[in-house]
């Protein structure tokens, strides 16, 4: 019988595992209409089910290609924030926590900020990587922002913010809600330098991020379908105890409702913008409603000259950052101040 253990055995595992060798990640499955997709026909039609038109993912990268002129873009670097300055640890230390996702993303945080043209017209845009901790936004988040808006006032150009998040960043506790108010003032420089200040929502868009500058641009796009809100559907629905309609928070129902302008299909998404910025910015368009028109071309001259009072807020919400590791350092020394008068009264 040793021919058996020598010959067949050897011959039927490597059929076994020559099948194994067959890459099983050439389909995938459409979450919505459940239709198989070829990985390249899909990646081709970028990201969108060629069946039923569901918008997957894309990585910010993609997105980038997608939006840029000629896909090209220079990256604006930004500046080092305090991590992990609450020292957080849940299950897993949130130092930890950034660290994989630094190494697997190759970035600092979930956000790039990035200038180039869109039909010709200069953009900076602050896309938000949702593989980077569900796109939750931290200081360092809230610092891209701030640069974005920074650089597009300095370089006269449009601001496009493109949100895809969880929302804010639970790891960094009171640090991540300054950033609504922090990131607030920042596209408020950019709309007082007589800037457009553009949203593409994308799925998903929810908590301290549709809480604050995701809500407030001139003109709101979103992608078809994505998912758009503060709180979950299970959560509002199990609080107010009443069903909730089946296409509530997507962005279609946010159309109907005054909340979104426009929703954009993603092969649309580029045109579309330079449509708009055209319009916009189009020589003689008068940014303030001041009655004096911008004939220069693209967009006004000298943008935020009167808007000390955006920028001295603007600085001021930058110190916050720079506070984190002294409020941090405050907390800890606090229970031994306040326990030596104590303990003096107590040995009287
Ligand atoms: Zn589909």
């Amino acid at each position: 019988m040793n021919w058996l253990n020598n010959f067949i055995r050897p011959k039927i595992r490597s059929l076994v595992t020559q099948q194994k060798d067959v890459p099983d990640n050439l389909w995938q499955k459409c979450a919505t209409c459940e239709g198989m997709l070829f990985n390249r026909d899909l990646s081709e039609n970028l990201n969108v089910c060629y069946h039923c038109g569901h918008h997957m993912k894309i990585t910010v990268d993609e997105r980038l290609r997608l939006l840029f002129d000629d896909a090209k873009w220079d990256e604006v670097r930004l500046a080092k924030v305090a991590q992990d300055p609450l020292k957080f640890k849940d299950s897993k230390k949130y130092a930890d926590r950034l660290k994989a996702a630094q190494t697997k993303s190759r970035r600092d945080d979930g956000i790039i900020v990035a200038k180039g043209t869109i039909t010709g017209i200069p953009v900076v845009i602050a896309a938000f990587d949702f593989d980077f901790m569900g796109g939750s936004m931290g200081a360092g988040v809230g610092e891209g922002v701030v640069r974005a808006a920074e650089e597009a006032v300095k370089t006269n150009s449009a601001l496009l913010a493109i949100p895809a998040s969880g929302g804010a960043r639970m790891q960094e506790g009171a640090l991540s809600l300054m950033q609504m108010p922090r990131t607030i003032i920042a596209v408020e420089m950019v709309k007082e330098a007589g800037l457009p200040y553009f949203v593409l929502l994308t799925d998903p868009t929810t908590g301290g991020v549709s809480a604050s500058f995701a809500m407030v641009g001139d003109i709101h796009l979103a992608e078809p379908g994505c998912m758009i809100g503060f709180a979950g559907k299970r959560v509002i629905q199990e609080t107010i105890r009443e069903e909730l309609p089946p296409r509530f928070q997507t962005a279609e129902y946010l159309v109907d409702h005054g909340m979104v302008d426009m929703v954009v299909p993603r092969k649309e998404l580029r045109a579309t913008l330079g449509r708009m910025l055209g319009l916009i910015l189009r020589p003689g368009f008068d940014a303030h409603g001041t009655g004096r028109s911008n004939k220069g071309g693209s967009a006004p001259k000298s943008p935020a000259k009167g808007g000390s009072d955006v920028r001295t807020a603007a600085n001021a919400a930058r110190n916050i950052a720079q506070l984190a590791p002294k409020l941090a350092t405050v907390k800890k020394k606090k229970p031994a101040n306040t326990s030596t008068p104590v303990r003096k009264a107590a040995a009287k």
